[in-house]
């Protein structure tokens, strides 16, 4: 392993979930456990890639608590084998799918960081989203990975849920469980769920004022990210990879990479990815590189999320001279308030930050130049 090469993140995707959920896009098939033949293929491209030193690994889905403490365990083992272990191992899970023994388990094999899918501890909002587990189940998870010795939670929520608004007595509830870490995700209509073979109208100003509350509720915490809130020193390592455009390494199928200015998607087919689980990194390392373009328009939309903003010198250099008209898209945008200048940095206003694509939309708005 090259000590001088940079770490970079490494993600592994357990495409299994044990029902569908009705907003849910995510490339996932239905199953009660996960395959060995996927273990053993994912063990099949692990072997094959670059021995990279590991800044983050982080298991996703899917629901990668369907894994049983055997096959996660070879994973792990694995990684730490021809890897080493990093400092921030999370693991992704879900209410109904763990117990205490579990929970105690992926702490002994070195998990120190969970997510944990909530969604809300709302009865009638989870049963609307196609959720399995109940607000008991959701809430008793919690309190188990605690009991597990886990002192790094995060917890997803979803807003903007059309006739289930979110009640501060919720919000409430999630702030007295006192999670290191609280991911948010507005609710969206994706194309191939079943919420999109229904007549559901979103409601914008439903979600802005929700999303409101959830940033009053954890004024406490450090709103790093458009969507993510932190106690200090508890941010996510992992997603700032992505946010920050650092490099990362996605192993299984249908999970994305990002090496030396390529990015790639493993095959989105479970079949596919199985039947030769090498092909992918091959390919990903011999495709096109991203162009001074495409990294410029990147830059933005991925670190103008963070609440930190970019620094002003960096846009000047990296993005200015490849995207036509966004110095004076951004100085219009700054002279309006929706852009701040402070620290050598410019930011998203805070009161913009729901609107943050849009914004970001108009910086890049010129066509783009032709490749080549
Ligand atoms: S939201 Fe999570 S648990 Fe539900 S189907 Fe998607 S990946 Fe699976």
């Amino acid at each position: 392993m090259s000590q001088d090469r940079k770490p970079i993140g490494m993600y592994i995707h357990i495409p299994y979930c044990k029902a569908k959920c009705s907003y849910c896009s995510f490339f996932s098939k239905e199953a009660t456990n996960v395959p060995d033949s996927y273990i053993n293929s994912l063990i099949d491209e692990l072997a094959m890639v670059d021995r990279y030193p590991l800044e983050t690994l982080y298991i996703g889905g899917g629901t990668p608590s369907l894994l049983s403490i055997k096959q996660l365990e070879s994973i792990i083992n694995f990684v730490a084998d021809n890897f080493s272990l990093p400092q921030e191992i999370t693991l992704e899970v879900n209410p109904e799918s763990v117990d205490l023994n579990k929970l105690k388990a992926y702490k002994s094999i070195g998990i120190n960081r969970l997510s944990i899918g909530l969604q809300s501890i709302d009865k009638e909002r989870l049963r609307f989203l196609g959720r399995i587990h109940s607000s008991e189940r959701a809430v008793e998870s919690y309190d188990l990975a605690r009991k597990a010795g886990f002192d790094n939670i995060s917890l997803d929520l979803i807003y903007g849920v059309p006739d289930y608004p979110l009640e501060h007595k919720e919000l409430n509830t999630i702030r007295d469980m006192d999670p290191e870490h609280i991911s948010t995700y507005c609710l969206s209509i994706e194309p191939n769920t079943s919420f999109s073979l229904k007549d559901i109208i979103l409601d914008e100003d439903q979600a802005f004022e929700e999303y409101d509350m959830i940033r009053r509720a954890f004024e406490y915490l450090e709103h790093y990210e458009l969507s993510a809130f932190s106690k200090k020193g508890r941010n996510s390592r992992h997603n700032s990879l992505y946010w920050l455009r650092e490099e990362y390494l996605g192993v299984g199928a249908g999970a994305s990479s990002f090496v030396s200015e390529r990015r790639w998607k493993n095959y989105e087919n479970i079949g596919e990815y199985c039947a030769n689980p090498r092909e992918s990194y091959k390919v990903g390392m011999a495709s096109e590189m991203l162009t001074n373009y495409e990294r410029a328009i990147e830059y933005l939309m991925l670190g103008l999320r963070m609440t930190s903003g970019l620094p002003i010198e960096t846009i000047e250099t990296f993005c200015f001279p490849f995207l036509d008209g966004s110095k004076e898209n951004m100085d219009f945008l700054l002279s309006d308030g929706f852009l701040v200048r402070s620290d050598n940095k410019i930011k998203i206003s805070q009161k913009h930050l729901f609107i943050s694509d849009s914004i970001i939309i108009e910086i890049i708005k010129k066509p783009p130049p032709k490749r080549g």
